[in-house]
């Protein structure tokens, strides 16, 4: 990871969608393609799915931790998804930020909105896999989750997919590389707002 980038602060990315629309897959796709880009680590209170690594995919922490951070005021957000809890470590994203460093946030849509209030210049993105048949198929496929779980995961897609319009672009994951195109397109535009651009034309 480079962070390299003309002084400037990093810009954060807010990425939401309902649970086995392909977040992770997205992200992982995208980490490998961009440079200077931080993928925050999010606390959980979930149990670790098989292959999930402490500290790289989630920070897996027990309830009575998880409301410590709370207490102590470490998360930038946190929120109650399907009965656990997850939170975003403040202090890490922060830090890469004002290293000018890019952040990559794969937060539920509670979480987004407030986000999005605190930090107006985010840049949110709601990822949808094509149909709501196709959402079902991959949370089966994946196989991390019981029929019960699974169930509750698709009734909270319906809630989810029902705020997406509070996101300023939607990205659709037919094929996840057709995905991070967009994805890049869209950073890349962001990049060259006038807003970001206006120093180029102010210096000497
Ligand atoms: P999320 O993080 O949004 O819950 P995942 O990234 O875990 O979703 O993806 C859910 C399942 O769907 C995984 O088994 C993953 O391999 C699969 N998947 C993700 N993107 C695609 C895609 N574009 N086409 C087919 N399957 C996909
Ligand atoms: P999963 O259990 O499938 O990994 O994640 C469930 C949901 O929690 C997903 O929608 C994911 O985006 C969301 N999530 C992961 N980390 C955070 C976080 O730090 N804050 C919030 N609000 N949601 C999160």
């Amino acid at each position: 990871m480079k962070t390299m980038n003309n002084g400037e602060k990093g810009r954060l990315y807010v990425i939401s969608g309902p649970s086995g629309a392909g977040k992770s897959t997205l992200v992982a796709q995208l980490l490998k393609r961009l440079d200077n880009v931080y993928f925050s680590v999010s606390a959980t209170t979930r149990e670790p799915r098989r292959g999930e690594r402490d500290g790289k995919d989630y920070i897996f922490v027990s309830r009575d931790k998880f409301m410590e951070m709370i207490d102590k005021g470490e998360l930038l957000e946190y929120a109650e998804y399907v009965g656990n809890y997850y939170g975003t470590p403040a202090a890490p994203c922060d830090e890469m930020l004002s290293r000018g460093v890019d952040v990559i946030l794969d937060i539920e849509t509670q979480g987004a909105a407030k986000v999005m209030k605190m930090r107006p210049d985010a840049i949110s993105m709601f990822l949808f896999p094509g149909s709501f048949a196709q959402l079902e198929e991959r949370l089966r496929l994946r196989s991390t989750d019981s029929e019960e779980k699974i169930r509750a995961r698709l009734a909270q897609a319906r809630i989810e997919c029902g705020r997406a319009e509070m996101y300023k672009y939607i990205i659709i994951n037919d094929r996840v590389e057709t995905a991070a195109d967009e994805v890049e397109a869209i950073i890349t535009a962001e990049k060259c707002r006038t807003v970001n651009r206006l120093h180029y034309l102010n210096g000497d």
